[in-house]
């Protein structure tokens, strides 16, 4: 082990030395206990189902570039196989049942998901790349709580909007991304079903396997064939999906370039629509924050997933006259974070989810640099297999530059500096996005001000990236429209007369 010492800065603030580097023995989780079937089916009408035309496509273990498992392409005509089933379940058995005994298979749905905890997490790391610190203790726990919170609505929803009526909308077309598989499928899937309406939903072509095994629990569930059915495939699944006709509503996670594509490909329509799309979020530290519980939460809102997270901290915005100690901080505690096996315990991040994310992020990065961006990495050894990218961060980017106004979905934060609560809130929303924002200060009434002045739908205070199925989610301008989590996450799955 390496011992720190303390060493002066140009500005004569105290740091720590060059970084800590424990060597952890690796603590790797075993794989046995999920069993990956080698070819994947499309889950209609509670069924596996080949696809019509037998076309697969590969699956990889992104940590390792190994292909995991063949997955269906669903094409046009499985899609409307899997629209039929839904709307049969609508108008039969599941449009039938009062709200008290859907509740009950929710809640059902939601304890197995509980049982079998630890064979989701290892599969969602083993798809997905992120680390099974955080599928285990983050992504499943709240997908379970998702069930569970709406499980509880179910019956309830006389009661949504006071004095109005509320009904279901019918079959609802959902499109989910790859950053969050099984977190995204239960957002979508849990208050469609609370509400009464059957799904068809598509996950990202790079990530399907948490949704397939999500099926099985909906058989071991004894949900009644044709609420919820997949179609794997890529785009154009997707849009063969939004597209048809016999779709009553629309929701759409993923980036905002796609949201536009579907929401013109549906505006002639009486489709409803909701998207959640990227974000530009910033993070602002006040001078008078609690420094090192400041420090921990800008490197969680930026590295935690990869920075593959639509609410990333990804814009760091520092009161000038701490910014020089603050930004050493952060770069100690950055060679700290330990890059590598996300099925190891020790690791802090994990893989980055295809090649494909990976080029873009390197290519964001070289643009970075090009534009003068003052560029840094951490030190540390990454696999020479793999996808993988080091945390890193670009300090005195402007607004004008590409990295402050474009969303890498990557572990790049940019940093600048203002002098003034309102610089900090001018600049803070300078972005064509509103998704989220964090604010760290010791005193509430500058929290308070801030927070009332951003324009971003989720703002935390004094800490980043707490999730909860109580509480709405979403964002404003090219961030998206409507509400998932909580009461409003209700809003968007119901006629309210
Ligand atoms: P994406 O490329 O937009 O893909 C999202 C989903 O749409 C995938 O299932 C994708 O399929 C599918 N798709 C692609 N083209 C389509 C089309 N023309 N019609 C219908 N569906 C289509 O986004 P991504 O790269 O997977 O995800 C990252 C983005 O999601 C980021 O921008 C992130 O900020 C955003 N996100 C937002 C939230 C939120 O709540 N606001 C949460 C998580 C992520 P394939 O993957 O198979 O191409
Ligand atoms: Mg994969």
């Amino acid at each position: 082990m390496q011992i720190n010492t303390p060493k002066k800065t140009k500005s004569n603030v105290v740091t720590m030395g060059p970084p800590e580097t424990f060597e952890y023995a690796p603590s790797i989780e075993s794989t046995e206990i999920v069993k990956i079937d080698k070819q994947n089916k499309l889950f209609i009408n509670g069924k596996f189902t080949a696809p019509k035309n037998k076309k697969y496509f590969l699956t990889y273990n992104p940590a390792t570039e190994e292909v995991l498992a063949e997955i269906a392409e669903a094409q046009t005509n499985d899609v409307d196989l899997a629209v039929k089933a839904a709307r049969k379940a609508y108008t039969g058995v599941w449009g039938k049942l009062s709200g008290k005994m859907r509740g009950r298979y929710l809640y059902r749905i939601a304890r197995i998901i509980q049982e079998r905890a630890r064979e989701f997490a290892v599969l969602e790391t083993l798809d997905n790349g992120k680390p099974i610190r955080e599928s285990r203790d983050i992504d499943i726990p709240l997908v379970a709580a998702h069930f569970f919170y709406y499980a509880g609505w179910a019956d309830k929803l006389d009661y949504v909007v006071p004095g109005k009526k509320v009904s279901s909308l019918g079959v609802v077309g959902q499109v989910i991304p790859w950053n969050f598989p099984l977190l995204m499928a239960a957002w979508k899937i849990a208050p469609a079903l609370a509400c009464g309406n059957t799904v068809v939903i598509k996950p990202a072509e790079t990530t399907s396997l948490s949704i397939l095994l999500l099926a099985k629990v909906f058989q071991e569930a004894s949900l009644p064939d044709g609420v919820v059915n997949i179609v794997t495939g890529a785009g154009a699944t997707g849009s063969a999906l939004v597209t048809h006709s016999d779709i009553n509503k629309v929701a759409f996670t993923g980036s905002t370039e796609v949201g536009k594509l579907i929401a013109r490909s549906i505006a002639k329509t009486s489709k409803k629509l909701t998207l959640e799309l990227g974000g530009k979020s910033a993070h602002i530290v006040y001078a008078d924050a609690a420094i090192d519980q400041a420090v921990e939460g800008v490197i969680n809102g930026i590295f935690f997933n990869q920075g593959h997270v639509c609410c990333a901290g990804s814009r760091l915005l520092v009161e000038e006259s701490i910014a020089e100690m603050f930004i050493e901080k952060l770069k100690t505690r950055m060679n700290q974070l330990r890059t590598g096996n996300p099925l190891d315990k020790n690791t802090d991040v994990g893989a980055i989810n295809s090649k494909t994310e990976l080029t873009k992020i390197k290519k964001l990065i070289r643009t970075g640099i090009d534009e003068g961006g003052d560029y840094f990495e951490a030190t540390g050894k990454i696999p020479d297999k793999g996808y993988f990218h080091k945390p890193c961060l670009f300090n005195n980017v402007s607004s004008a530059f590409t990295l402050s106004r474009i969303e890498i979905f990557g572990p790049v934060l940019t940093i600048s500096t203002f002098r003034t609560v309102q610089e900090a809130i001018l600049k803070a929303n300078d972005t064509p996005y509103g998704l989220a924002a964090g604010i760290w200060s010791e005193k509430g009434s500058k929290i308070h001000k801030t927070a009332s002045q951003l324009k971003a739908g989720v703002i935390w205070a004094n800490t980043y990236n707490k999730f909860d199925p109580t509480s709405p989610f979403g964002g404003y301008n090219e961030s998206g429209f409507g509400r998932e989590g909580g009461r409003h996450g209700l809003f968007p799955y119901l006629e309210i007369k």
